[in-house]
């Protein structure tokens, strides 16, 4: 069973009927490579149960207790902590060019850095409760609401494409394609989508546009799922009593600060001994951007001032975090571009200077990705993942963007774990990615529903515009 039959399997309300849209062009079983285990003979609610044992961590972090409903945009300060991206400064003067006067005493010799898989960090997350199905549901509902603008808009490019549709030809398959590009899908997804669809439309004899558009969708998240087989969406932490340290690396304005101020409430609540290290020591701003979540979250900020060596800020830090037995230190990072040597330069250093000290660390090289940007951010982490080891990506604002599809590029074409993703403002809001609330998210409506919206002619072809 592919992806797609079990996320409608699961997230189905009633059981699972066998009659897809129509009789007459209904989509086959497809016998496409099993990606999960079989979950025939389950419940929805076992089998989404399943799901989530099979992902083995809970889509937040947050406690039960955890209802605090934090805006980042709440902040009482005169300096505006979130406030939109700072103007990146072009040209750029760097202000630490000197040859590396490292700050670290002798370097000891580095062992091999394998982060081990029953280091699974959520599993060391004390439960406050088994996950309820409230939970879960609320969980869902963040999905839900969080790819809405994405689901709304993929429903109209949906309902565009059909406004005109007299026959499936040719002219229709070049339709699909650029439908799907628009979608941020990516370009081969949309290519191997579209010819897929002409395999199965003359196989199948398919005309119908709903029977055409479930089509569509349905391959879209089976090769989702296939694509899938082998990532790792998990964090990973260190063992019990030894320090874990995530870099947070991307360019300016993607969230960066943001995430680990949210993620370091949400450890917090969990139980952790958090520390940040301000490692961005190049935006004007950045400090005390972090120095305020530090407030906000309870957490203690290692410092330093601007323009001062982020090397030896995040020295600092590892030391401290190490003397004080910190379970966590999260680190921010410069994002000027990324196509800039120094500023890989610096992040090569960076992440030296904290395997030197902690052989096993980093746990995580995270990328944070604005979702908003779209096919931007797939060029960007090309471009990070060249030259730095970027182990995962938080998706950023997804809840503003109507690129969601980007999730789908990301994983087809780049073949990095999106593991975090942003989908609002509330502390809460940054989730651990769960692929199947995320594609339920952003296709429920043809996954479970009706099909696409029914809107007129004139405002589809407005949105699209
Ligand atoms: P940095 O330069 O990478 O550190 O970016 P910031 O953390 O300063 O974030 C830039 C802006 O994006 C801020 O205004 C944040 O509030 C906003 N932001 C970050 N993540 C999200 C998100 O998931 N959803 C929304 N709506 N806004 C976000």
């Amino acid at each position: 069973m592919g992806l797609f039959d079990r996320i409608k399997k699961a997230f189905s309300a009633e059981p699972e009927k066998e009659t897809p849209v129509e009789q007459d062009q209904a989509i086959p079983e497809t016998p496409v490579e099993s990606d999960a285990t079989p979950v025939e003979s389950q419940t929805p609610a076992e089998t989404a149960a399943a799901e989530k044992t099979e992902t083995d961590e809970p889509a937040s972090l947050a406690t039960e207790d955890d209802s605090e409903t934090v805006s980042p945009l709440d902040t009482p300060t005169a300096a505006p902590v979130n406030s939109e991206p700072e103007p990146e400064p072009e040209p750029e003067p760097e202000p630490e060019p000197e040859p590396e006067p490292e700050p670290e005493p002798e370097p000891e010799p580095v062992e091999a850095s394998a982060v081990t898989e029953e280091s699974d960090a959520i599993e060391e997350v004390p439960e406050t409760e088994a996950v309820t199905g409230d939970m879960q549901a609320a969980e869902t509902k963040k999905y839900d609401d969080g790819l809405e603008k994405s689901r709304l808009t993929f429903g109209q490019r949906l309902n565009a494409l059909f406004a005109n549709f007299r026959s499936v030809d040719e002219a229709f398959f070049d339709d699909v394609e650029e439908m799907l590009i628009e979608a941020d899908v990516g370009y081969e997804t949309a290519m191997k989508i579209a010819d897929e669809l002409r395999d199965e439309v003359k196989l199948r004899n398919v005309k119908k546009p709903e029977a055409v558009s479930q089509a569509i969708v349905e391959k879209l998240v089976d090769l989702y799922g296939q694509e899938g087989q082998a990532e790792d969406n998990q964090l990973h932490f260190a063992p019990q009593g030894e320090l874990t340290v995530f870099l947070f690396v991307g360019v300016n304005g993607a969230g960066k600060t943001t995430s680990i101020g949210k993620f370091a409430h949400q450890l917090e609540k969990a139980g952790k001994k958090v520390l940040l290290a301000a490692g961005d020591t190049f935006r004007a701003g950045a400090i005390e951007q972090l120095q305020e979540w530090g407030r906000r979250d309870n957490v203690p900020v290692v410092a330093s001032a601007a323009g001062s060596d982020p090397a030896s800020v995040v020295y600092d830090a590892v030391k401290r975090a190490k003397e004080e037995q910190f379970d966590i230190l999260l680190v921010d990072t410069a994002g000027r571009l990324q196509n800039n040597v120094n500023l890989m330069k610096e992040l090569e250093k960076v992440k030296r200077i904290i395997t030197r000290e902690v052989p096993a660390a980093p746990q995580e090289v995270l990328l944070v990705l604005d979702a908003t940007t779209g096919q931007n951010a797939l060029v960007q982490a090309k471009q990070f993942k060249q030259t730095t080891d970027v182990t995962g990506i938080i998706l950023t604002k997804l809840d503003g963007s109507a690129k969601g599809g980007i999730v789908l590029a990301v994983r087809t074409e780049l073949h990095l774990p999106v593991k975090m993703v942003g989908l609002g403002e509330q502390m809460n809001d940054l989730q651990l990615f769960d692929p199947n609330r995320f594609v339920y998210g952003l296709f429920k409506d043809i996954i479970v529903g009706d099909g696409p919206q029914k809107t007129t002619d004139t405002d589809v072809s407005q949105a699209i515009k």
